[in-house]
């Protein structure tokens, strides 16, 4: 029977310690670390997220403040937002919550925000400094997975990791962050011909795919680490990870739960990419 990786926990240990840098932050600079969420639109899902990471800024002693703009924003308004927000000295990080509508160009407005400003590290400059061994801003949910790794205890240098899912949000910036730990690491994707001859083989497990129940304990080599990242709601409403979870906690040495793995760790990961922001901008 696996343990459970409890990333409420965890999460809480990373905020705790993010209180801390933010205090020592505001006594040196003579304000707290900011952070500007902008929202287009009333997408209740984004609404729901939004406000769940204004209420964890203020826990934290990080000033965070949420623009609502209008559905029928443009691509150039957004675009416009984020430059005052880009000049603004008190805004140390820019998230624009997504999905956006869809009359929006996305990557058009996400190239604009500052790089040094871009807490979610997804403009191509962070990108690009994570592939170069430079990286200054990485993205949040694949912080997440490594930090619950390397918190709970569970070696990666050396080991086989496999990550199914290659997005650039979740998948390949994992793959990247495992090999800079010195994993051998394999990417699989929605093309790739037997998974199980791939993840049996792994130590390390992280699955960004978004298909519930998809990897199934057979599948697990014994004792491996399995970090679920999928997010996933079910006809009835429950939500689940891309594990079946019952068959994989059989067989895995660690599993983290879907709720409260690695969902809790993003935001929390969201908050140190602000202080990291903070500083390299108040050096
Ligand atoms: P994407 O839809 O962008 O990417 C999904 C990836 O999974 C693709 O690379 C796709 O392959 C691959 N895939 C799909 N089906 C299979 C399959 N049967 N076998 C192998 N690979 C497959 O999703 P995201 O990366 O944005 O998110 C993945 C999941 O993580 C979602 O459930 C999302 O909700 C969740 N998530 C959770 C977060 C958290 O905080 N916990 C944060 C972000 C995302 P291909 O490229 O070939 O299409």
């Amino acid at each position: 029977m696996a343990n459970i990786i409890d990333g409420k926990e965890i999460a809480k240990q990373v905020r705790r310690e993010v209180r801390q840098k933010a205090a020592q932050f505001a006594k040196a600079h003579g304000r707290a670390p900011g952070l500007a969420v902008i929202l287009v639109g009333d997408d209740p899902a984004s609404c729901i997220y939004v406000s769940n990471k204004q209420k964890a800024c203020e826990k934290v002693g990080i000033a965070g403040q949420t623009l609502r703009l209008p559905e029928k924003t443009s691509t150039e308004e957004l675009i416009d937002e984020i430059e005052r927000l880009n000049r603004d000295p008190a805004t140390d990080g820019i998230l624009v919550q997504l999905p956006l509508p869809r009359h929006i160009d996305e990557k058009a407005a996400l190239d604009h925000i500052l790089p040094i400003k871009d807490v979610d590290g997804l403009h191509p400059d962070n990108a690009g400094r994570l592939l170069s061994g430079r990286a200054l801003l990485e993205p949040c949910t694949p912080r997440g997975c490594m930090e619950l790794l390397k918190r709970s205890g569970i070696p990666i240098a050396g080991k086989n990791a496999v990550v199914i899912g290659r997005s650039a949000l979740v998948g390949k910036p994992a793959a990247l962050m495992l090999l800079r730990e010195n994993a051998t690491v394999t990417l699989c994707h929605s093309k790739t011909a037997e998974l199980k001859q791939y993840t049996s083989m792994a130590d390390i497990v992280i699955a960004a795919t978004g298909k519930p129940g998809l990897i199934k304990g057979e599948m697990l080599k014994p004792g491996c680490a399995l970090i679920d990242v999928g997010i996933n709601r079910l006809a009835d409403g429950s939500i689940c990870g891309d594990a079946d979870y019952d068959s994989a906690v059989q067989v895995a040495g660690w599993i983290t739960p879907v709720p409260g793995g690695v969902g809790p760790m993003t935001i929390a990961m969201l908050l140190d990419n602000t202080l990291i922001a903070a500083e390299a901008q108040n050096a």
